[in-house]
């Protein structure tokens, strides 16, 4: 079959012709129909964290059809493993799947099917797992990072990590989102949004596009975006964003106090990884207020100890992927139109190196794409 694999760090990804993956017991070959092309991906190309043995086929946000069922798939042994998976939901505005729930949707997994894939593929049983931390299982591994992804025809996953989609959802719509979505959701839910709380989302790229939108199903009053490109800045604000502008010359923090009476937020998501829209996030809270981390950065960033932090008690959140318990209602979400990628996925591209490398110039270059998307 043909992928798209990483075969050497710092080097553009390559079209290659590799063997048709076979599923195992408890597992599922799936047919790839979309693959979102995230700025992760660039991340990996690079070398930057660790990554599984090379050539490794890239790709982790994925959509396709099941194609062939693995031994004990067809009668549903395949889940026993996950007995015991624990799921936290502090607050979330809808109902979190539970694991009951998520295995009895994948359960009845046949060919033909048409799912997504969680992306973390775990034990089930270690500490980590059992308290709710699936993120950091033992032995996790992510796909199209620790092992083949979705840049490919045919990707073979445990049967747990295929979770069904609504036939109102697209296959593309789906795929982005596995990251993007999921994690922009986990974000609002360690972040504890309240009703009637503000949000400021820094970077409206396609976590962000979700992120306004997820936070208004959270019930928040009032949702900030804040970006350096006016595009992106229109597109939130079509979402329902009150647009505001971190440009050359533009003062996001001022813009913000003035447009809360000087209150400050409730809530405020890093969407970005930089050190200035890391400490803008942390200082544009209010009392109480707390700043969710979610772009990946190496950078130290500066804030006022007093000031931004304990003089508010103002907290400062991590927030590490997703939980697969947090897809379902997502799924739900976004066949009810009240999550509409329709305006992450900007573009489309076929299953070849040219075109996801382009991709990923693109995303590290910073342009106005919001989601590229691999349609195989
Ligand atoms: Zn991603
Ligand atoms: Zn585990």
């Amino acid at each position: 079959m043909r992928a798209v694999q990483l075969v050497a760090t710092g080097r553009p990804l390559e079209d290659r012709a590799v063997a048709l993956p076979e599923p195992g017991p408890g597992e599922v070959r799936v047919r790839v129909a979309a693959a979102g092309i995230c700025h992760s991906d660039a991340h990996y190309r690079r070398g930057g964290p660790s990554l599984g043995s090379l050539p490794l086929t890239l790709g982790h946000e994925v959509a396709g059809t099941v194609d062939a069922v693995g031994e004990g798939v067809a009668e549903g042994a395949w889940d026993a493993v996950d007995e015991g998976v624990a799921e936290v939901a502090p607050n979330p505005p809808i109902e979190v799947v539970s694991s009951d729930t998520n295995r009895a949707l994948a359960r009845a997994l046949v060919p033909g099917e048409r799912v997504c894939l969680h992306y973390l593929v775990t034990c089930g049983r270690c500490a980590a797992c059992l308290r709710g931390g699936e993120q950091f299982c033992a032995r996790v591994q992510m796909i199209g990072k620790d092992r083949d992804g979705g840049f490919a025809e045919y990707i073979v996953v445990p049967a747990r990590n295929a979770i069904r989609v609504p036939d109102a959802v697209s296959h593309a719509h789906a795929a982005v989102m596995m990251c993007s979505s999921a994690t922009a959701w986990h974000a609002l839910v360690k972040g504890r949004l309240q009703p009637g709380e503000s949000v400021a989302v820094f970077g409206i790229g396609g976590l962000g596009v979700s992120a306004v939108q997820l936070a208004d199903v959270f019930g928040a009053a009032t949702v900030y975006a804040v970006d350096r490109v006016p595009a992106k800045l229109a597109l939130a604000e079509r979402l329902g964003a009150v647009p505001v502008s971190a440009a050359e010359g533009d003062d996001p923090l001022a813009a913000l106090a003035a447009l809360t009476g000087g209150r400050g937020v409730d809530v405020a998501l890093d969407l970005v990884g930089r050190p200035a829209t890391i400490a803008a996030a942390v200082k544009c809270l209010g009392v109480q207020g707390r700043a969710v981390l979610v772009g990946i950065g190496d950078r130290p960033f500066t804030v006022d100890p007093y000031r931004d932090i304990l003089g508010k008690e103002t907290e400062i959140i991590g927030c590490s992927d997703h939980m697969h318990g947090e897809i379902a209602g997502l799924l739900e979400l976004a066949a009810s139109g009240r999550l509409d990628l329709g305006a992450a996925v900007t573009r489309e591209v076929p299953l070849a190196a040219g075109a996801v490398n382009a991709a990923l110039d693109a995303l590290e270059a910073g342009t106005d794409g919001v989601r590229t998307v691999v349609r195989v």
